[in-house]
């Protein structure tokens, strides 16, 4: 099957699992989780990596966990998943306790690096992760076409995995996490070396899981793939939520806070011309000014200064060609929400 027709086939391919009920309550909720590690025998430090961190992941969206190196992403999975224990607050997955077996039960994982062993197929890689998982040899059986159907790899389910990319690893390694039909899919850096056609087709995956109902929860440093991937995400930064809500109101909020107005404008004069005018305003060239007109990049404090703006470059007789408020990507509002302490 051509990469071609293997996209197709991710788009066509028929839900595995039965959607979950919409009205049931959220897949994850934290309320005032704290942890503090402790280091040291005699003089022991105290470090506090969870800081209150209350938020909730509803059911059947696609949730992105987002903070700098050592903000507690990996802490507050880890206490998700049971691998350490809260200092205090709680936790729960789907209404189960975090790290009980029953929470347990109904999450499928995906490591960063899932390690599967070149020799094997697609079809023995999915029998080997569903053993390790205790799902029966009948249950895969049954479950692994419409899986690797899904995950478009139909017609390469006999080949040795040493012959896959790093897009169809990542695939089967989405399909083994699917294995026992879990309601919850936590996702580790799920596009993280792909190239751009394979973090597109797992992006269709992940889009297809969740009309399937399926809550999915990823941690991801790909600001633009989470942009582009996740409906909410919540932002830590030093133990603490900085952020919790939806991808399309993020800048909104940050905009709200810091009312800098960006804005593109191309003005059709020589720069010094521009400059000459611009009264001493901050400004960035989006690309080298020619002979008669530039493109840049100011900041504003607010409408006013804009309006001030029109009238001096009017005043000069210089004729602006475009102003164009600039849209708060989620990297700027990410970048602003981690710089306030
Ligand atoms: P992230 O995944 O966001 O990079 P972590 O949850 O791994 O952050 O770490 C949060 C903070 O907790 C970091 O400052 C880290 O050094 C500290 N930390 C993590 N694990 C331990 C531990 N076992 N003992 C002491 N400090 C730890």
């Amino acid at each position: 099957m051509s990469e071609l027709d293997e996209s197709q086939a991710i788009a066509e391919a028929e839900p595995v699992t039965k959607p979950v009920a919409s009205n049931a309550g959220p897949a994850i909720s934290a309320t005032n989780l704290c942890k503090t590690y402790r280091s040291g025998t005699i003089f022991r430090k105290r470090f506090e990596a969870l800081k209150n961190v209350s938020f909730e992941v509803k059911q059947g969206e696609v949730f992105g966990l987002l903070g700098p190196n050592g903000a507690g992403k990996t802490t507050f999975v880890k206490i998700l998943l049971g691998i350490i224990s809260k200092t205090s607050g709680s936790a729960s997955l789907l209404g189960c306790k975090a790290g009980s077996i029953a929470a347990r039960q109904q999450v499928g994982y995906l490591p960063e690096h899932l390690r599967i062993s070149p020799h094997l197929t697609a079809c023995t890689a999915l029998e080997c992760f569903g053993n390790l998982s205790n799902v029966a040899n009948s249950v895969i059986r049954e479950k692994r076409d419409e899986l690797l159907e899904l995950v478009g790899l139909t017609g390469r389910h006999r080949e040795p995995v040493k012959n896959f990319s790093k897009g169809m690893l990542q695939r089967l390694g989405l399909a083994q996490a699917m294995l026992h039909e879990p309601k919850l899919l936590m996702l580790d850096e799920p596009t993280d070396g792909l190239d751009p056609r394979a973090r597109a087709e797992m992006r269709q995956i992940i889009h297809r899981l969740r009309e399937m109902g399926v809550t999915i929860f990823l941690n991801s440093h790909l600001l633009q793939e989470v942009e582009l991937i996740c409906d909410s995400v919540a932002i830590l930064n030093l133990g603490q939520l900085k952020y919790c809500g939806p991808v399309e109101t993020i800048g909104q909020e940050v905009a709200n806070e810091n009312p800098q107005i960006v804005a593109e404008v191309d003005l059709s004069a020589p720069i010094q011309e521009i400059e000459a005018s611009l009264l001493g305003r901050t400004f960035k060239h989006l690309k080298p000014p020619t002979k008669t007109s530039a493109s840049i990049d100011i900041e504003f404090s607010f409408q006013g200064e804009v309006d001030e703006f029109v009238d001096e470059m009017r005043k000069h007789q210089i004729s602006i060609l475009r102003l164009l408020p600039r849209r708060i990507s989620l990297e700027d509002a990410f970048l602003k929400l981690i710089e306030e302490l």
